[in-house]
């Protein structure tokens, strides 16, 4: 059986050398042929070349939400996760809108274009939270606005397109919770994280020994509400006096689930391949307590690989990407016998892999 995957980024690499164990072949489509997952897939397409991608394949899913309809229209009959679900996703403004209307917990918002974007921000105690409505992730199109000098410098940025326009959470923690749904609507969801974020990007999650009956209880529900057949990951904060607000959905593989590929029984990219294949799905409980910590705007040569491996248990996921400034280039997977000892672990290499790093 042959998977398609759009998007040739880390996600489709790491489905890729899990999918492959069980005996799948992978065909990519990408706007670049050079990227992560084209190099190690059986066959690898750009976008003009979307009709012959499709032929071949069995199946697709994708691995990042900015994919151009042109190709979606193409493809949407065979993918999963639905294509209606990434449409949603497409825009940051329909998302909350929707979780919002179906009366999901979200941070309160407003929706503004370009020249409304003082009168939105009115509407809130400053700091307030500007995000483009399309065409973000790790923080890009998002500002944290603490004076309305500063709106200038967004609607400059963005002539176009509509904006969110949120309040400021002041969150005690965020986490987030992974869920996999087959075409039978079998479920099953991974325990909770705890995400540290830092300027808009997640620097490391770890395991928790917290249960979130209520953020399980959401999951599940958005799963079945989306008719999920792949994964879906829910993004929460949690605030300063005890509350859930959904910060997002992704209907895909998850930087927050990366650790799933040394701390679970069953990785969320092997789970993605059974669910979409049609195949039992894996169990998702923790083998011991796990983290993981990326690696950000750093090259091959400024990571010190001999550190970062005489971590006991710690394991390297080099993606092969050319360096950027706040590009993900990598990930760290550390297993511990307890919380503690994964927190240690992950506080190490905190210093080893960001000591000089403004990222
Ligand atoms: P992206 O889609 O670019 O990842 P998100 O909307 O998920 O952007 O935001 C990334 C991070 O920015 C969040 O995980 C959180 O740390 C911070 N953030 C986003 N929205 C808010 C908000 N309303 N209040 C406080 N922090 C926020």
């Amino acid at each position: 059986m042959r998977i398609g995957i759009l998007g040739g980024g880390q996600l489709g690499w790491m489905t890729i050398l899990e999918g492959r164990k069980l005996g799948f072949e992978f065909l990519v489509l990408d706007k670049s042929t050079s990227s992560p997952a084209c190099k190690i897939s059986d066959l690898c397409f750009d976008y003009e070349k979307v009709d012959e991608f499709v032929k071949l394949c069995d199946v697709i899913t994708y691995e990042f939400e900015h994919i151009p309809d042109e190709v979606l229209e193409k493809t949407s009959y065979l993918t999963l996760p639905s294509v209606e679900v990434l449409k949603l996703k497409k825009s940051k403004v329909e998302e909350k809108v929707f979780l919002r209307k179906r009366g999901y917990p979200v941070p309160n918002f407003t929706v503004a274009t370009n020249e409304d974007l003082e009168r939105a921000a009115d509407m809130f105690e400053l700091p307030v939270v500007v995000k483009s409505e399309s065409l973000g992730y790790d923080g890009k199109g998002q500002y944290l606005i603490k004076e309305k000098g500063k709106l200038k410098d967004v609607k400059s940025n963005h002539p176009q397109g509509r904006f969110l326009v949120e309040e400021f959470v002041d969150f005690d923690f965020e986490l987030s919770i992974i869920g996999v749904r087959n075409a039978k609507g079998e479920a099953l969801i991974y325990p909770p994280t705890i995400n540290h974020h830092e300027e808009g990007i997640l620097i490391y999650n770890k395991s928790t020994d917290l249960a979130f009956p209520e953020a399980k209880e959401i999951t599940k529900s958005l799963i079945e509400e989306l008719n999920i057949v792949g994964l879906l990951c829910v993004e929460f904060f949690y605030t300063k006096d005890g509350k859930l607000l959904i910060n997002e959905i992704a209907p895909r593989a998850h930087n927050t689930g990366h650790y799933t590929l040394d701390g679970s029984y069953t990785s969320q990219f092997e789970n993605l391949i059974r669910a979409i294949t049609g195949l039992p799905l894996g169990s998702t409980k923790l083998k011991s307590p796990s983290g993981m910590i990326n690696i950000i705007g750093k090259s091959y040569e400024e990571m010190d690989i001999r550190k970062v491996l005489s971590v006991d248990g710690a394991k390297l996921y080099w993606y092969g990407k050319e360096k950027r400034y706040r590009r993900k280039m990598g990930h760290v997977n550390v297993v511990g016998s307890s919380q503690e000892d994964v927190e240690r672990k992950l506080e190490y290499l905190y210093d080893v892999l960001f000591e000089s790093l403004k990222c």
